[in-house]
């Protein structure tokens, strides 16, 4: 089904979520790049309403990816993939672009709706594996450049294989992208250990000044506008905060909330063991997985905490 839509299209556009992260990234590129390649006749396009985040753009490819806000021309598409992305609308301005395309839904998350006219969603650790599996099945060839940035995207969402999402399948699919020759110990150096100044600051604040509740073994901290107005933080210079948080021998669940300036938080939950995150989450309008979820609220800190303690 999918191999007919692709060679009967001219135009095809591939987006995934706002606030990319590493398997955002991954798995768009890894496609893309394999589609190009296969496919060097058609128009195919990868944008993002926001911009690749710096730690990820050592990724060869990323320069290829367009920013919604600085396209030159109205993009067409006949077919429209989606990649990462639990909801359609969390693709944000890249969504008018659909218009009347086919909808290819390739995702992860259990609180997918699937909301695509094709849907391969599957629970595994990453859409990185997923996009894996698509190219496979299309009997396309993963080359090196392709494969660096699947491996990329599988490592990042599983959390350097620490996720409990992490299966064989995704340790025998890391193994071959390894054996494509990709340079995995730069990877793990880019993404990694290439923080900004700007991060490693908000990384201390975080941790000397978060809140503790010891009864319900919640940990939590705000991010304010002002400490990032004040120390040049970018709003990409944040991720992977609120896994430190869960580090706390008595936190069952973490939460990173960050202002966002325009009367919006934007809350990331991390559970440890039992709790299913993605539960709270949606008290929230938001999603993810059981042990990773997000979301984006008018609530204040104090309303979005209560919420959260009588979730869990
Ligand atoms: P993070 O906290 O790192 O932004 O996201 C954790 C997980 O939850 C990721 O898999 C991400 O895609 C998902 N997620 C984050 N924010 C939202 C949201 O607002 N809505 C939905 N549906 N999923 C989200
Ligand atoms: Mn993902």
């Amino acid at each position: 089904m999918l191999l007919q839509k692709i060679e009967e299209s001219k135009n095809i556009i591939i987006s995934s979520h706002i606030n990319p992260d590493g398997d955002a990234i991954g798995s768009g590129l890894g496609l893309y790049l394999a589609l190009t390649k296969k496919y060097p006749d058609k128009s195919i396009r990868f944008i993002l309403e926001d911009k690749v985040p710096y730690n990820y753009s050592f990724l060869k490819g990323t320069e290829k990816i367009e920013k919604f806000d600085e396209l030159k021309d109205e993009p067409k598409a006949d077919l429209f993939i989606v990649v990462d992305s639990a909801v359609f609308k969390r693709i944000g301005k890249v969504a008018d672009l659909r218009k009347d395309a086919f909808l290819v839904n390739i995702d992860h998350h259990i609180s997918n709706d699937n909301y695509g006219d094709l849907n391969i969603v599957k629970n595994i650790s990453s859409a990185s594996e997923v996009v894996y599996g698509v190219i496979k099945d299309l009997g396309i060839e993963i080359d090196a450049l392709a494969g660096e940035s699947l491996y990329t995207g599988i490592v990042t969402d599983s959390g350097n294989f620490q996720y409990d999402s992490t299966s064989m399948d995704t340790f025998r699919i890391a193994g071959e992208l390894l054996a494509l020759g990709i340079d995995r110990d730069n990877i793990i150096n880019e993404v990694y250990r290439s923080r900004t100044l700007g991060f490693i600051r908000t990384l201390g604040i975080a941790l000397s000044e978060m809140k503790i509740d010891n009864e319900k073994k919640l940990v939590s901290f705000l991010l304010t506008k002002d400490f990032m107005t004040k120390n040049n933080i970018q709003k990409d210079e944040t991720e992977g905060i609120v896994e430190k948080l869960l580090e706390y021998k008595d936190c069952e669940v973490a939460v990173f909330l960050k202002e966002e300036g325009n009367g919006k938080i934007k809350g990331s939950l991390r559970s440890k063991r039992d709790i299913d995150v993605n539960e709270v989450a949606k008290a929230f309008d938001g999603g993810g997985h059981r042990k990773a979820a997000g979301f984006t609220t008018t609530l204040t800190e104090e309303e979005i905490i209560k919420i959260i303690k009588e979730k869990i």
